[in-house]
């Protein structure tokens, strides 16, 4: 009988791990299986444009596939039992039983960090709640406010994109971190701020935010903020599947695996993306990005296909390359780092920054998860 191998999660990891497990294996040794909650590949890194009232271009899944021998089961996944190896999806459950399992199910907001926040908050992690703030921010009147809380990579381009579109708005970007862009060098931190300021959204650094309640949210600096919006951006946390079965993760819900991405409690399981905690080459666990989950799909895949095939494979090597930030449509910063995510002098900004981005966007769905092969 075929090796079965289940890809749990269609995302930038899982999507490019099933095609290529799908090239590099013969259909008679090992059939692949892609398993999603919704039959688009949703481009997560716009998810902030969403919200912002653009457009985002469908991308059914079937399509991105190709030609891969690759069989979509469209559902999502309630349950893994990993003692009979079995995945179970949908109200009505339905069993997929695995020999191997990739996990791949990428993140979500961290709505539990303070309380009110899962009542109150929007949030930009997935595209049912960008579409809630969407249309929460279409509602609010010229003069009203929008509070971003949470100064990363998602809450200052969500900040820059609400303020460019909806210049009506007041914007407010609050951090507990004495300031903005701490892994820039200080040409793209000065940029970062100035367009920022040129947007109109304002900077409340080293300010906690303790609360969020409907019509406003409270901190640490005093009393209470009305805010007719407030979109929480604090980071990400991996699903509860894994931790719920017993394989073992971290505090954040990310799989524990060893250098070949493979669970270090249950052998027949690898974990990719955001979902995983990798290694870096800095020695780091890796940063939940495109820049991490591309290299773990595409190592996964040569990993699992290795052994199948009686080889030993090396560690996945997770390396670094750049931090693209975009600041509406026409602005941005990228930083270019070293391979251990450190900043390098160099630095775009303005609109050569925005078009590079916008070219990697574009890159990851085509080249990306299409045909394996680069970092965002
Ligand atoms: C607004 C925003 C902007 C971002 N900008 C950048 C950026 O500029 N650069 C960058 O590198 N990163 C960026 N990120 C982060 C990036 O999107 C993630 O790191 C990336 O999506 C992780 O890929 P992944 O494949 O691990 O997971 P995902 O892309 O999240 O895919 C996971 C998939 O698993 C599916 N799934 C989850 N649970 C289940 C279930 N129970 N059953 C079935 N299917 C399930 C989901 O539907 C989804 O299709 C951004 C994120 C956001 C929200």
């Amino acid at each position: 009988m075929s090796h079965r191998i289940v890809v749990l999660g269609a995302g930038y990891a899982g999507l490019l791990a099933a095609k290529r497990l799908a090239r590099r294996l013969h259909r008679d040794d090992a059939t692949v299986t892609l398993v999603n909650a919704s039959d688009r590949f949703v481009e997560r890194v716009r998810l902030h444009q969403l919200a912002a009232g653009q457009r985002l271009t469908p991308r059914p899944l079937r399509q991105q596939l190709g030609r891969a021998a690759v069989q979509l089961a469209i559902g999502r996944v309630t349950a893994i039992d990993p003692a009979a190896r079995t995945v179970w999806m949908g109200d009505e459950p339905r069993a997929l039983v695995y020999d191997t399992l990739v996990y791949a199910v990428g993140s979500q907001a961290r709505l539990d960090d303070v309380p009110g926040a899962a009542e109150h908050a929007h949030t930009v992690a997935a595209p049912e709640q960008a579409t809630r703030l969407r249309h929460r921010v279409s509602e609010i009147a010229s003069g009203g406010t929008v509070a971003v809380v949470g100064a990363g990579l998602t809450g200052l381009e969500t900040a820059a994109e609400l303020a460019e579109s909806h210049p009506g708005l007041r914007v407010g970007l609050f951090t507990s971190a004495d300031d903005i862009g701490s892994g820039l060098a200080p040409r793209g931190r000065a940029h970062l701020r100035r367009t920022l300021d040129r947007l109109g959204v304002s900077i409340h650094p080293k300010t906690v935010v303790t609360a969020v309640r409907e019509g406003g949210l409270d901190t640490d600096a005093g009393g209470p903020l009305a805010a007719d919006a407030v979109v929480w951006a604090t980071g990400f946390r991996a699903p509860d599947l894994a931790r719920a079965a017993g394989i073992a993760t971290d505090d954040r819900g990310r799989m524990l695996v060893d250098a070949t991405l493979r669970s270090i409690s249950h052998p027949e399981v690898y974990a990719i993306g955001d979902a995983a905690a990798g290694m870096s080459v800095n020695g780091t666990t890796s940063r939940m990005s495109c820049q991490s989950a591309l290299p773990m799909g595409r190592g996964v895949a040569d990993v699992v296909a290795a052994r199948l095939t009686g080889r030993e494979p090396g560690p996945v090597r997770i390396g670094y390359v750049f931090t693209n930030i975009s600041l509406g449509r026409h602005d941005g910063v990228v930083q270019f780092t070293h391979a251990d995510d450190r900043p390098r002098r160099l630095v775009l900004t303005g609109r050569p920054a925005a078009a590079f981005k916008e070219t990697v966007v574009r890159s990851t769905v085509h080249s990306g998860p299409r045909s394996a092969s680069r970092g965002n």
